[in-house]
Formats: C-alpha cells, structure tokens, sequence
C-alpha cells in the first residue's frame, strides 16, 4: 500500500471540496525523520525528546542535547518542529532515574517531574534554543499540563535560558510555546491559559486514558479504552469550538489522528492539523482526499445517534466505502 501511494507525496492534503488540511509527522529518534520527510511531512508535530534519553545511560549533557536537536531542526527546516520537552514518568522511564510509584500515570510525569528538577529542564531548553540559532523553527510543547502555574513557571524558565543564553554571546530568540491537551482539567483552562500560549495539541491517548479512567496499557481493560467513546468525542468537539471561540491554533498528535474513522469525525469537528507517524501519513492523506467537508460534518451529527462503537465504524466505514 504504502508504495502505491509515493505518488501523493507532493500532492497537497486536500478534501474534495478544497480544505486545506496540514499532515506532520510524530517523532523521536534520528532514524524517524527521513521516513516523515520522504512520505511528504509538512513538519513536526510531536517530537518525542524523552525517546533520545530513554536510550542513553545517563542523561545526555546539553552538547549531546543540542548535536540531537541541530539534527532534527535542520533536516525539516524550514519546515516547523514542535518539540516537546522531557515526559516521563507514567509508562515511559529512565533506566538511570527509575521513578516508583502506586499510580504512576497520577504521579510524577512530564512538566511536573521537570519543574521539580529544574535543572534539567533548563538544560534542556538552552540546548533546543542553542540547536535553533541557525533554523529558527523550533516550538515548545510542554506535557502533561495540568494547572496554570506551570505554564507560568515554564515560561519563566525559557525566559531564563535565553537570559543566560544572551548573556553567554549566543543570539538566540524565544519561541512560540504550546500545550498538549492530555489531562480533562485543561478542557476549562482554556480562556486563562489563552495569552500565554501560542498553539495547542491534542494527546489523545492520555486524553482518552483520563476521561475514561482505562489504563491505555493494561490488556484487561483495552476493550474499553476508545478514542470513539461518546464522551471523548464530545470532549475533543468542545476543545475545538473552545480553541476556535479563543482564536486558538489547535493540532492534534494522539494515534486518533492515524484512525481514518477518527480522522473523518476530527475533520468535521473543525481539526485542520493532524500529526501522525510516518507510516500512517500517506493512507491519511489518501483518505482525506477522498472527503467533502460536508459529509465529515454530516457524520460526526450522526456519531451522536450511535449506540456503540461498533455501529459508529460501521456507519464512517460505509460512507468511505461508497466514496470508493
Ligand atoms: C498523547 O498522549 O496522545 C501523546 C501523543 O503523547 P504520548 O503518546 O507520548 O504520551
Ligand atoms: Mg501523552
């Protein structure tokens, strides 16, 4: 499949009805970046910067950070790359900083575990903002936000590092800074968070794992883990309105957006940026295509009547069969 469609690699992502929808790729070691370049990526939309800690022995030192980062910015500039800082904690460790705890999905994670050692959240930071001097097309992402006064410490901290950075003779500048929307809360942060941040994208998988209480790992209850759920649909639609009402830029970059039937609803809730593996982009783009905006939002009024998930697949998927 994915040789037959090489094609649409400089075809633009376009519904039948002329809607522009932007695909990015999902990232996170060096050996992912050609495979998004080559399947016609607009960009980063979600470069993982804990993957290239997950495989050193130690934490890797701001040079290490910033020969990684250089690498990334330069081979999509001048193509955008969001990246985002260091999450672990819930599934994702460092084999040199085990972290236990009962509920580590409610623990320690992300920009909660940074802000509590702040160090390496500034090293970090200076050494995306080092690595973007000749680029200038880094964004910041921070995961795993949950109130306001991290996006305020956050913010104090880039404002430090491109302090020190001046300071230090490098001419580097502030970037835009973004949220993921990942835990419920945020849903009705939006209007005080708004004029601080730049953009926000949807995490879908954790999204989906808080609004259902399911594990988005636990085999026994991955019957019931749905980014179709009735609630998180209604959930991503309120997000979008929300973003749109508040003038917003929103994205999304969870595994929904690599879900073609996911990706239908998503379009006619108004989402006009999906960020996705590189494996998945080229079918995506096919099927978005293929799509009248219309119909997208035709289906999406109609998910609402459907009594399962089933029934709700089996109605996408007859639309996009009739559309061949
Ligand atoms: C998400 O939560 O949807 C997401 C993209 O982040 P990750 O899968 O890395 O937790
Ligand atoms: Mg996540």
């Amino acid at each position: 499949l994915q040789a037959d469609l090489s094609h649409l690699k400089t075809l633009p992502a376009e519904t039948k009805d002329n809607v522009r929808v932007r695909l990015y790729t999902n990232t996170g070691l060096l050996a992912d970046i050609t495979p998004g370049l080559e399947r016609g990526a607009e960009g980063i939309g979600l470069y993982r910067s804990e993957i290239p800690f997950m495989v050193h022995n130690t934490f890797p030192t701001e040079e290490e950070q910033v020969r990684i980062y250089r690498g990334v910015l330069t081979a999509y500039a001048p193509k955008p790359v969001v990246m985002r800082t260091l999450d672990i904690g819930g599934d994702k460790a460092l084999p040199y900083f085990p972290i236990k705890e009962e509920n580590p999905f409610l623990g320690w994670r992300g920009i909660r575990f940074t802000l509590d050692y702040r160090n390496i959240l500034l090293d970090q930071i200076r050494a995306m903002l080092i690595a973007n001097i000749e680029t200038q097309n880094l964004q910041l992402m921070i995961p795993m936000l949950s109130r306001e006064d991290e996006l305020e410490r956050f913010h104090a901290l880039v404002d430090e590092a491109v302090a020190q950075l001046k300071e230090e003779g490098h001419p580097v500048s502030k970037p835009p800074v973004g949220i993921m929307v990942e835990v419920p809360a945020v849903l009705w942060l939006l209007p005080r968070l708004r004029d601080t941040i730049d953009f926000v994208s949807i995490g879908s998988n954790d999204l989906t794992q808080y609004l259902l209480a399911v594990d988005r790992n636990n085999p026994r209850v991955a019957k019931l883990y749905s980014h179709l759920h009735p609630a998180v649909l209604e959930a991503l639609r309120g997000l979008v309105r929300e973003c749109r009402r508040l003038n917003l830029p929103v994205s999304i970059c969870g595994e929904m957006a690599s879900d073609p039937a996911a990706v239908v609803l998503l379009l006619g809730m108004g989402v006009r940026t999906l960020s996705l593996s590189a494996f998945h982009l080229p079918r995506i783009k096919w099927l978005i295509r293929y799509l009248h905006i219309g119909d997208c939002i035709a289906l999406l009024d109609q998910a609402r009547d459907c009594a399962t998930e089933a029934e709700l697949r089996g109605l996408i998927n007859n639309h996009l069969r009739d559309l061949g």
